[in-house]
Parts: C-alpha cells; sequence; structure tokens
C-alpha cells in the first residue's frame, strides 16, 4: 500500500523499464513507484498500456495514473518507471536464479533504481532510445528452446531474424534478463557523489579517470574545453571532456544514442555517482540541457529561425538536408505537424517514424512526402501568429522548402484568402526540431551557413477556394516530365499520391505518397495523365466524399473500361487537392 508519501499522479511512461523497448497499446504493465526521499515505495498493477493520454483509473489507488504531456503534477511527484508485467516477472525469477538470497522488495527496488536511471538525470526529457541487446544471446535461448543449437552461431542471420521480429517477446526476455545480470553484478553499498569537475573520463563498466578542473578558472576562459555526455536506453554511457571546442566526430546522429554537449563551466553544478558504476546518473540543477540525437549538434543560437523563441532544455532531432533524398511530415486533420522523418539510404520508409505516433494519430494522419533530388537553397516556417502561438505548441505549422531545380514545395493547410508569410533561411544545413510525447512537434529550427532568416509572403498560386472543407494543396507542372510514378491505395485502388521526375533531374510530389508502404507503379517517358473520379462514400456530416484513379502510359492511343475517365496530354500544371482519403485532381493551362 502507499503510505503519505506517495504522489498524487504516477506517470506511465512510453518504455519498459525492465526490457527498455516501447509498450504496444493493451500490453499489460506494471508501475515501480518512488517516494519522495528517492527511496522505491511498491509496484502497482497499472493493467494495460494505453493508446492515448487517457489512462486506467478504475482503482482503489491513492493516486492517478497519468500520460498528459507536460503535466505539472507529473513533473513534481516522486519518480516512477513503468515495465512489462511478464518482464518484470522475468527479471525476478532470473535475479533469484542467481542469487535466492535475493528478496523480492530488494529486486523490485533494484529494478526501479535501474528504471529511473535510464534517464540521464530525473527531469531529463523521455529519449525513447532503442534498447542494445545482445541478440546472440537471445538467438542462444531460441535455438535451445526448439533444438536448432546451429542457428545461434551465425551472427548474420541472427541480426537478420532481430531485425525482422523486434516486436518479439524474445528480444524483450533478452533485454530483461541483461539488466538483471548488469544489476547483480554492480550491486554496491557505498554509492557517493563528486562534481564532474573532478572527473577526467568516464565509461560506462570502466573506473572514471580523475583530474581536478575545478579550481583552474583559466582554463575554462583559456580553451573553453567541452564536456560530451553520451545517454543510451540504460542510461549515462560516457563522459567526454574535450578541449579547444574541438567536438566533431565521425558518428552522424543515432537513434540509439543521445548527446549533450555543453561548455564545460556549464557543468559546474553537475555531480556524479562514483566509484567506477555501471549504472548512473547525474545530479544536474534544474534547467538541465538539451538533450541532441548527434554528437556534433549545431550551435543552438545559430539555429532559432525565431529569435524571440529559445526552447526550453528537451530533447532535439536533427536532420542533414544534404544527405537526406526525401522527407515526409507527418500532419494531422486540423494541420498539426506531428512527426517528420528524414528519408536516407539507412531509413528509406517512413513506417518506422509513423508507427512511433499513437494509434488515434495514426488513423488520421496524412503523408506529405518532398522528395529531395537537388539541392534545397532555402527553408521556410509559417510565422507564428502571435507570442502564445510560439510558447506553447506550435499548431498549424506550414513550411517551404525552396529546391534549386525544382522551385517552391508549400507543405501545410491551403489558406486562400490572404498570402502565408514566412520565415525563410538561405542555405539551409539542417534542420533542427522537438517532438514531444504524444503532442505536435513543437520547435522547429534551422542551422544554416549564413545564420539568418527574412520574411517572405508566399503569393497564393491561384484565387478560389478549396474543393473541400480543409484541404491540402499541391502541384506540379507537367511539361518535361521524365517519369510519373503513381502510388494507389490498396484496396480501392483510388491514387493516393504521385512523385513526377522532370528532365532536369528534379522531382515534384503530389497528394500523399507513402514510400516503401503502397503500391506504386512508375511510367518512364509518360504521354499522358487519365483521370476518373468515383464516390467513395459519405461524411459523418452526410457529405458525398471522392477519390481517384489515375492511369498514365507512354502511349496516347488507350481505351478505358469505363467512360467516366478524362484523358489528357501532359502540359499545363496538374493540382492536386487531398484530406485523409479524399482527392481532387484538375488539370489547368499555365497561366
Ligand atoms: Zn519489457
Ligand atoms: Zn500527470
Ligand atoms: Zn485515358
Amino acid at each position: 500500500m502507499a503510505n503519505e508519501d506517495s504522489p498524487s499522479h504516477v506517470r506511465i511512461y512510453p518504455q519498459c523499464g525492465a526490457c527498455g523497448f516501447a509498450f504496444t497499446p493493451g500490453d499489460r504493465i506494471v508501475a515501480l513507484v518512488g517516494k519522495y526521499d528517492s527511496t522505491f515505495d511498491a509496484a502497482y498493477d497499472a493493467f494495460t498500456f494505453p493508446d492515448s493520454a487517457y489512462c486506467t483509473q478504475s482503482h482503489r489507488y491513492p493516486f492517478s495514473f497519468c500520460r498528459f504531456p507536460s503535466c505539472d503534477r507529473c513533473a513534481s511527484a516522486a519518480e516512477s518507471a513503468t515495465a512489462h508485467k511478464d518482464c518484470l516477472l522475468l527479471f525476478l525469477r532470473a535475479s533469484k536464479a542467481q542469487d535466492q538470497r535475493l528478496a523480492t522488495p530488494a529486486l523490485l527496488e533494484m529494478l526501479w533504481t535501474a528504471a529511473i536511471w535510464r534517464k540521464p538525470w530525473p527531469a531529463a526529457p523521455r529519449l525513447g532510445l532503442a534498447p542494445d541487446v545482445d541478440v546472440s544471446r537471445g538467438m542462444r535461448f531460441a535455438a535451445k528452446a526448439c533444438g536448432q543449437l546451429k542457428i545461434a552461431g551465425l551472427a548474420e542471420l541472427s541480426w537478420m531474424i532481430y531485425q525482422r521480429s523486434q516486436q518479439s517477446s524474445l528480444w524483450r526476455y533478452t533485454s530483461s534478463l541483461d539488466l538483471a545480470l548488469l544489476l547483480l553484478e554492480s550491486k554496491q553499498d557505498e554509492v557517493s557523489s563528486v562534481p564532474i569537475d573532478k572527473i577526467h573520463a568516464w565509461r560506462r563498466g570502466y573506473p572514471a579517470t580523475m583530474k581536478d578542473y575545478a579550481d583552474k578558472p583559466s582554463y575554462y576562459s583559456a580553451d573553453k574545453p567541452i564536456i560530451r555526455l553520451t545517454v543510451d536506453s540504460q542510461g549515462l554511457q560516457c563522459i567526454e571532456r574535450l578541449g579547444g571546442g574541438f567536438i566533431e566526430s565521425s558518428t552522424p546522429r543515432s537513434d540509439s544514442t543521445a548527446y549533450v554537449v555543453e561548455p564545460a563551466e556549464y557543468f559546474s553544478d553537475v555531480h556524479f555517482a562514483i566509484p567506477q558504476p555501471l549504472l548512473t546518473r547525474l545530479r544536474v540543477p534544474a534547467k538541465g540541457f538539451y538533450i541532441w540525437d548527434t554528437p556534433y549538434p549545431p550551435p543552438l543560437q545559430q539555429c532559432l529561425v525565431d529569435s524571440a523563441y529559445k526552447p526550453p532544455s528537451s530533447r532535439l532531432t536533427t536532420i542533414q538536408t544534404r544527405t537526406c533524398t526525401g522527407i515526409t511530415f507527418f500532419i494531422s486533420s486540423t494541420g498539426s505537424l506531428l512527426g517528420i522523418h528524414a528519408h536516407t539510404s539507412n531509413q528509406p520508409s517512413a513506417q518506422e517514424t509513423f508507427e512511433s505516433l499513437p494509434r488515434r494519430q495514426q488513423n488520421a494522419v496524412m503523408w506529405v512526402y518532398v522528395p529531395i533530388w537537388d539541392e534545397i537553397t532555402a527553408f521556410g516556417i509559417s510565422e507564428p501568429r502571435s507570442k502564445a502561438d510560439r510558447a506553447s505548441v506550435v499548431s498549424q505549422t506550414c513550411v517551404l522548402v525552396r529546391l534549386k531545380l525544382g522551385g517552391d514545395v508549400f507543405v501545410g493547410p491551403y489558406h486562400y484568402k490572404q498570402p502565408q508569410r514566412f520565415l525563410l533561411t538561405e542555405q539551409p544545413l539542417a534542420l533542427i526540431y522537438e517532438k514531444p510525447e504524444i503532442i505536435p512537434v513543437s520547435f522547429i529550427g534551422i542551422h544554416s551557413a549564413c545564420h539568418k532568416a527574412k520574411q517572405i509572403s508566399l503569393a497564393l498560386p491561384f484565387h478560389g477556394s478549396p474543393p473541400f472543407e480543409k484541404a491540402y494543396f499541391s502541384s506540379a507542372p507537367l511539361e518535361d516530365v521524365s517519369s510519373i510514378r503513381i502510388f494507389n491505395e490498396m484496396e480501392a485502388q483510388a491514387c493516393r499520391g504521385i512523385v513526377i521526375q522532370y528532365v532536369n533531374g528534379s522531382q515534384r510530389a503530389l497528394g500523399q505518397c507513402r514510400v516503401g508502404i503502397d503500391r506504386d507503379q512508375i511510367v518512364m517517358r509518360p504521354r499522358r495523365l487519365c483521370l476518373a473520379s468515383f464516390a467513395l462514400g459519405r461524411s459523418y456530416t452526410g457529405d458525398q466524399l471522392y477519390g481517384t484513379k489515375v492511369e498514365s502510359s507512354t502511349t496516347l492511343h488507350h481505351k478505358h473500361d469505363r467512360t467516366d475517365w478524362a484523358c489528357n496530354e501532359l502540359r499545363g500544371v496538374l493540382r492536386f487537392w487531398f484530406k485523409n482519403q479524399q482527392t481532387k485532381l484538375e488539370l489547368y493551362e499555365r497561366t
């Protein structure tokens, strides 16, 4: 039972404190709850992981489970963690198998400590880092269970199996077991804390190299040393002190590690637990630090498009504009930017980013793909309408991507009554953004070679109202086309999106192109584009909804089964209106 110290809110986190994997809605979960004196209280059945911010409250506990973003009551509560119920049971069983003297309450406290220490400091933002699973150990379990011992020795095959079965409970169990063994190995009674000024370097599993920098103020001013912290799924992994501002790294960016890179002087109040801990974390001032997905982040001050707004300490993700082949923006039907995926050779499909969205958002999200086959010369973000807009969640963010050959690409709801105003940054090198859990992207910045943003008004492509309410708009010229790639929705065979490639090598995308997901058909050197509108059904307000079938081919002579096709040669401009399943395609002569 909880005592007086029990918090009024108990946070339900999106990742398991035992195995490190993200929960899927419906998973059975347990809350490990601490007290305000930083000791462990108890484990509580937290029922199933919810698909939204609303948690099950049908219990008699003296607190509420909570997932609401930026919740003050969660922030002021004692620390808690969340675990899969079966991971917790496996952790207890595996630990007791190693040492029978260990009692359940002591083991639960060990698990709670390890789970909350996955954050590098208590108020650190959620990092969502993928766990580093011992794949060969997992394969040995699986091989032993099914009597196929030879399989376990094939490293490449093991890795392929892991890549294709990451949702399997085998990997969750392997990861939970790894944690149990690590904790038993690192069990230590005496842990003391020292200022980070006394640490020269440290890596998990090794003793810290000590050197006292605290009484050397001239060192700071002369060389401006930098401290870089590396964090992985298990928490703080490495501390480095880099002299002379030299922070270059061969690691471009990572989904499994995160980094804090700040001048050493910012760490004067930061304390670190010794001796040679396998798991540890820092005590940092309330302000915290920015956490990046790259060990070599751009200077934040140079990324602020709107210099009046600097985001609070948070997790920032980077997209290198010169190495990605496209960007998919996930936009809600109300115009909020729910996610961003950078297409690269390692991550050609946006499916993983899509799956990281809550299921309710997945059902109504639009995929707006911007192929980048030539150079981005400028990147624009719609100007915040008010201070309140800027300080709160970025709502209805519109994005302008200016391509050297492809021209201006507009992403966002179409405002036909007035020109859209943008803050445009030229020569962009990287896009940086913050995506908190559940809520939309809350900050976008641009790192550029020129460090300056200018205001522009984007002229409307034409005057007139959209064909249906809150429609999204895309358009592309149909001259000098070298290929047309049509993305069809599987069941209705309705066209969801089109990518047009031009003779000069540039590309334009229209509608929703779910690259790597939807069935697509490419027509090289197309001569015609045929469109047929058809009824999709009715909206909940009774309005008739329409979809569109699209065909293209290399010859002008052709026949259709039905008579309602509009056949067009390739000239003029194609306008593609879309919202969820609805589409309307129109061809216009160039004005
Ligand atoms: Zn788990
Ligand atoms: Zn709360
Ligand atoms: Zn036709």
